[in-house]
Protein backbone atom coordinates (compact mmCIF):
# COMPACT_ATOMS: atom_id res chain seq x y z
CA UNK A 1 0.00 0.00 0.00
CA UNK A 2 1.26 3.35 -0.98
CA UNK A 3 0.10 6.14 0.79
CA UNK A 4 1.03 10.28 -0.12
CA UNK A 5 1.94 12.51 2.60
CA UNK A 6 -1.64 14.29 2.30
CA UNK A 7 -3.76 10.74 3.03
CA UNK A 8 -0.68 9.93 6.06
CA UNK A 9 -1.75 12.70 7.63
CA UNK A 10 -5.17 11.60 9.05
CA UNK A 11 -3.76 8.26 10.51
CA UNK A 12 -2.52 9.68 13.58
CA UNK A 13 -0.24 6.38 14.44
CA UNK A 14 1.45 3.84 12.46
CA UNK A 15 2.81 0.89 13.72
CA UNK A 16 6.21 -1.07 12.31
CA UNK A 17 8.59 -3.54 13.36
CA UNK A 18 11.16 -1.78 10.75
CA UNK A 19 11.22 2.09 9.52
CA UNK A 20 12.96 2.18 6.02
CA UNK A 21 14.13 5.77 4.90
CA UNK A 22 14.71 6.11 1.24
CA UNK A 23 13.13 3.92 -1.41
CA UNK A 24 16.02 3.32 -3.58
CA UNK A 25 17.93 0.06 -4.13
CA UNK A 26 19.48 -0.05 -0.91
CA UNK A 27 15.84 0.78 1.13
CA UNK A 28 13.84 -1.94 -1.09
CA UNK A 29 16.25 -4.59 -0.52
CA UNK A 30 16.32 -3.91 2.78
CA UNK A 31 12.73 -3.53 3.37
CA UNK A 32 12.13 -6.62 0.81
CA UNK A 33 13.95 -9.22 2.93
CA UNK A 34 12.95 -7.58 6.44
CA UNK A 35 9.04 -8.42 4.71
CA UNK A 36 10.29 -11.76 4.07
CA UNK A 37 11.33 -12.94 7.62
CA UNK A 38 7.84 -11.67 8.44
CA UNK A 39 8.70 -8.23 9.75
CA UNK A 40 6.07 -5.19 9.39
CA UNK A 41 7.66 -2.56 7.57
CA UNK A 42 7.36 1.09 6.68
CA UNK A 43 9.05 2.62 3.83
CA UNK A 44 9.44 6.62 3.69
CA UNK A 45 10.39 8.12 0.55
CA UNK A 46 10.86 11.81 0.58
CA UNK A 47 9.93 12.61 -3.29
CA UNK A 48 6.93 11.29 -5.20
CA UNK A 49 5.43 8.31 -6.82
CA UNK A 50 6.62 9.66 -10.19
CA UNK A 51 9.56 12.80 -10.95
CA UNK A 52 8.57 16.10 -10.37
CA UNK A 53 10.69 19.59 -11.05
CA UNK A 54 9.90 20.26 -7.54
CA UNK A 55 10.93 17.39 -5.50
CA UNK A 56 14.25 17.45 -7.92
CA UNK A 57 14.88 20.96 -7.32
CA UNK A 58 15.70 19.90 -3.24
CA UNK A 59 19.12 18.62 -4.56
CA UNK A 60 19.57 21.88 -6.40
CA UNK A 61 23.80 22.74 -5.42
CA UNK A 62 26.73 23.74 -6.68
CA UNK A 63 29.64 21.04 -6.94
CA UNK A 64 33.29 22.90 -6.38
CA UNK A 65 36.73 20.11 -6.67
CA UNK A 66 34.62 17.31 -8.52
CA UNK A 67 33.49 17.31 -11.71
CA UNK A 68 29.48 15.67 -12.18
CA UNK A 69 28.51 14.64 -15.19
CA UNK A 70 24.93 15.15 -14.90
CA UNK A 71 25.29 18.21 -11.84
CA UNK A 72 24.72 17.87 -8.94
CA UNK A 73 20.76 18.38 -8.77
CA UNK A 74 20.57 15.27 -11.01
CA UNK A 75 23.54 12.92 -9.70
CA UNK A 76 20.85 11.56 -7.45
CA UNK A 77 17.27 10.92 -8.08
CA UNK A 78 14.08 12.20 -5.63
CA UNK A 79 11.36 10.38 -6.18
CA UNK A 80 9.42 6.40 -5.82
CA UNK A 81 12.36 3.98 -6.80
CA UNK A 82 15.33 6.79 -6.22
CA UNK A 83 18.12 6.99 -8.44
CA UNK A 84 18.18 3.37 -9.67
CA UNK A 85 15.62 4.89 -11.89
CA UNK A 86 18.55 6.28 -13.87
CA UNK A 87 20.16 3.45 -13.55
CA UNK A 88 22.47 3.09 -16.82
CA UNK A 89 23.16 -0.78 -16.83
CA UNK A 90 26.65 -1.39 -15.29
CA UNK A 91 27.29 -3.84 -13.62
CA UNK A 92 30.95 -4.38 -11.22
CA UNK A 93 32.46 -7.56 -9.98
CA UNK A 94 32.57 -8.26 -6.30
CA UNK A 95 35.92 -9.35 -6.18
CA UNK A 96 36.43 -12.52 -3.24
C1 LIG B 1 22.92 8.80 -13.92
C2 LIG B 1 23.27 7.62 -13.05
C3 LIG B 1 23.60 6.40 -13.63
C4 LIG B 1 23.94 5.30 -12.82
N1 LIG B 1 24.29 4.12 -13.42
C5 LIG B 1 24.68 3.07 -12.68
C6 LIG B 1 25.05 1.85 -13.27
O1 LIG B 1 25.06 1.70 -14.48
N2 LIG B 1 25.45 0.82 -12.48
C7 LIG B 1 25.45 0.95 -11.11
O2 LIG B 1 25.81 -0.04 -10.44
N3 LIG B 1 25.09 2.10 -10.51
C8 LIG B 1 24.70 3.16 -11.26
N4 LIG B 1 24.36 4.33 -10.66
C9 LIG B 1 24.41 4.41 -9.21
C10 LIG B 1 23.17 3.76 -8.60
O3 LIG B 1 22.01 4.25 -9.25
C11 LIG B 1 23.18 4.11 -7.12
O4 LIG B 1 24.37 3.63 -6.55
C12 LIG B 1 22.02 3.46 -6.38
O5 LIG B 1 20.78 3.78 -6.98
C13 LIG B 1 22.07 3.94 -4.94
O6 LIG B 1 21.00 3.34 -4.25
P1 LIG B 1 20.61 3.88 -2.83
O7 LIG B 1 19.39 3.11 -2.41
O8 LIG B 1 21.80 3.84 -1.93
O9 LIG B 1 20.28 5.44 -3.00
P2 LIG B 1 19.20 6.14 -3.95
O10 LIG B 1 18.87 5.33 -5.14
O11 LIG B 1 19.72 7.53 -4.16
O12 LIG B 1 17.88 6.19 -3.05
C14 LIG B 1 17.74 7.03 -1.96
C15 LIG B 1 16.23 7.33 -1.81
O13 LIG B 1 16.04 7.93 -0.53
C16 LIG B 1 15.19 9.07 -0.68
N5 LIG B 1 15.55 9.96 0.41
C17 LIG B 1 16.70 10.65 0.58
N6 LIG B 1 16.66 11.34 1.72
C18 LIG B 1 15.46 11.06 2.30
C19 LIG B 1 14.84 11.48 3.51
N7 LIG B 1 15.46 12.32 4.36
N8 LIG B 1 13.61 11.01 3.79
C20 LIG B 1 12.97 10.16 2.92
N9 LIG B 1 13.51 9.73 1.77
C21 LIG B 1 14.75 10.19 1.47
C22 LIG B 1 15.48 9.60 -2.07
O14 LIG B 1 14.40 10.37 -2.57
C23 LIG B 1 15.70 8.29 -2.85
O15 LIG B 1 14.49 7.80 -3.39
C24 LIG B 1 23.97 5.42 -11.42
C25 LIG B 1 23.61 6.65 -10.82
C26 LIG B 1 23.27 7.74 -11.63
C27 LIG B 1 22.90 9.03 -10.97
Amino acid sequence: MILKQGDWLYKKEHYADVVVVGSGAAGTALATKCAAFGLSVIVLEGGERDYSETSQDCYSGESEGISLPYGLKNSRLRFYGGSTNCWAGGCGVLNK
